[in-house]
């Protein structure tokens, strides 16, 4: 509905809103309103920045993150006047930080463009602010400079010590994880690494990285999770407890190929899984189990590991196998059930267990090392 009269501010005569003339109300009314000095909150650490949470920045090169802090604030702080306008922000970056105390003052050019109801025409506002940053240690960084840790992940082996070489696999593992972890979680940091004798034990700024790293873990290579909870204070903000977790997942005693005794029983290894391991007993009935790592780590017991088993040459298949044990020429007879499929010459493993011989499995000879 258009009204022609005579602008009360201006006097010109023309069609009014709210009284006056277009001209007269582009003036008293801006596109957007945003204040001429912002305030935004910036870690002189890590480069984060507080919107209404605490954000790491995309980039790594301080130009463009000091761009990407002036351009959120700026955003945040600005209101539209109407959905029917849009504008664009443009930071002009001169400075770069220089450490703790520094000010840091960005100017940023606003335009916006667009209309607010009533008016016929699309029009251009523009505006300069300043955002100003504030230089201070997030929250993050200084838990970490307190060595603040919410949980402790312990890496470790059922009933052994990790190896050399698990220590130096599952280290950068877990510190791979990590990383990427770091990307949705903030705390997702290691406040501290302690090697123990039996195996790794990490200081982690959130549970929730612990319980993730732990499971990736034995996604990967099997074993068991246990958690354990420690009140170790009150929360003096929320006075809610606080407690100290540990995470512990231990990796499984064994490899796939290793010979383990289960209720008096010889079975080898045949594959290991997040929930469990399978074997095959190594006696004349070959028979296929599956224990969860539960009672696994309970109930089984490593007897040999594969690569330390003796071999045999196998000199006859029927009616049953005999092989020549490779170090003392003894002949041993096996009966012949079918699953190994071996032939004359072929080599096999061999466990001798008090005195009695087991028929292990062919040796593969792709996968023999030597
Ligand atoms: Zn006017
Ligand atoms: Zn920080």
């Amino acid at each position: 509905m258009k009204i022609r009269g005579i602008c009360y501010r201006c006097g010109a005569e023309d069609e009014l809103i709210d009284g006056l003339c277009p001209i007269c109300y582009a003036q008293e009314h801006p596109l957007i309103e945003v204040p001429e000095r912002v305030e935004i909150e910036v870690c002189h650490m890590c480069g984060s920045y507080k919107r209404k949470i605490w954000q790491t920045p995309k980039s790594e090169d301080a130009y463009e993150i000091l761009y990407e802090i002036a351009y959120y604030a700026t955003k945040d702080a600005i209101k539209k006047k109407s959905v029917m306008v849009d504008f664009e922000i443009y930071p002009k970056i001169t400075q770069l930080p220089g450490g703790k105390r520094s000010k840091l003052i960005i100017p940023v050019h606003i335009v916006a463009k667009g209309r607010l109801p009533g008016e016929k025409e699309d029009r251009t506002y523009e505006k300069d602010i300043e955002v100003h940053l504030q230089m201070v240690q997030c929250p993050r960084c200084s838990r970490f400079m307190s060595n603040y840790y919410e949980a402790t992940l312990q890496v470790r082996a059922m009933n052994r010590y990790l190896t050399e070489e698990e220590r130096e696999e599952l280290d950068n593992f877990v510190r791979e994880e990590l990383a990427k972890r770091l990307k949705k979680d903030r705390m997702a940091f290691i406040a501290k690494f302690i090697p123990q004798k039996e195996g790794l034990d990490y200081q982690l700024g959130s549970v929730g990285a612990a319980r993730n790293v732990a499971q990736k873990i034995k996604e990967r290579y099997g074993g068991k999770i246990t958690e354990t909870a420690t009140l170790v204070g009150v929360d003096r903000n929320t006075g809610k407890d606080l407690y100290r977790v540990t995470v512990s997942v231990r990796i499984p005693e064994y490899k796939v190929g290793d010979v383990v005794e289960y209720k008096d029983r010889y079975y080898q290894v045949t594959s290991i899984t997040e929930d469990k391991v399978y074997m095959k007993s190594i006696d004349y009935r070959r028979e296929k189990i599956g224990l969860s790592w539960h009672v696994a780590e309970k109930e089984t017991k490593m007897v040999k590991k594969n690569e330390e088993l003796d071999t045999a040459t196998v000199i006859a298949t029927t009616p049953n196998i005999m092989v020549m044990d490779d170090k003392n020429y003894e002949v041993y007879e096996f009966d012949n059930i079918g699953d190994l499929e071996v032939k004359e010459g072929d080599k096999v493993k061999i466990l001798k267990k008090e005195g009695v011989p087991y028929l292990v499995n062919k040796v593969k000879e792709d996968k023999n090392k030597k």
